[in-house]
């Protein structure tokens, strides 16, 4: 993260990311406290959905960590938390349906996914070197051409979180669909939906916050 001059220009993201955590945490609290009534644990309905739709290869692991549920492409594995691989809770079948809906994603090339792996290095440079480099441009003039190239690793990084989301809605949207009427029942699919909505704000809220940070930059370099 980082300040500096026209730091107010961020107040809106960090308060979003704060409402968007909070939701999470309470959402997902409150969900991993419902049992679903088929009894499926987080495991069983990943094992479930990759059997069905013909991803037998795919394994499913846990992983120790609160929420640090994935899926990992070059593993061809779906990681889930301790929590939702042994939990029945609607939560838990929800987060494991939306890493399956990921396993799926890349079982059938989906776009977006693809854009946003490439996007990964230049996305981890840019969101660290690049305000870095704008600002020792501003302070070194001789260096002036910095401003440009930190903006521009910067700006990866912005397109890194604007493609992640149609990525995010999409596993989402699968998963919701593959759970209804086969792990999850009634209103449980209402929960689910609840639970992976949260999510989706907080990569929303991390969005703005670096469309933000992308602006203070562009401020900085006008204002020199
Ligand atoms: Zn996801």
């Amino acid at each position: 993260m980082y300040f500096g001059p026209g730091w107010w220009l961020l107040v809106p993201g960090m308060l979003l990311m704060f409402w968007a955590q909070t939701q999470i945490k309470s959402t997902y609290g409150r969900y991993s406290q419902v049992a679903s009534s088929l009894g499926v644990t987080g495991a069983q309905a990943a094992r479930q959905i990759l059997d069905n739709n013909g991803l037998r290869d795919i394994a499913v692991e846990a992983v120790p960590g609160e929420l640090s549920d994935h899926y990992d492409p070059s593993a061809k594995t779906v990681r889930l938390s301790e929590g939702n691989f042994y939990s029945t809770s609607v939560a838990a079948v929800a987060v494991a349906a939306h890493e399956c809906g990921h396993a799926l994603q890349d079982a059938k090339g989906y776009w977006p996914m693809n854009v946003r792996a490439a996007l990964v290095p230049v996305a981890n440079i840019g969101s660290s070197v690049g305000p870095m480099l704008v600002m020792a441009g501003i302070f070194f003039s001789s260096f002036s051409f910095l401003v440009n190239i930190g903006i521009l690793l910067f700006a990866a990084a912005f397109l890194f979180h604007v493609v992640t989301l149609p990525v995010e809605f999409d596993a989402s949207s699968r998963a919701l669909k593959l759970v209804d009427g086969e792990m999850l029942q009634g209103e449980e699919n209402q929960g689910a939906r609840k639970v992976l909505t949260a999510a989706a704000w907080t990569y929303v809220a991390t969005t703005l916050y670096s469309l933000l940070q992308l602006g203070q930059l562009l401020m900085l370099r006008n204002n020199r």
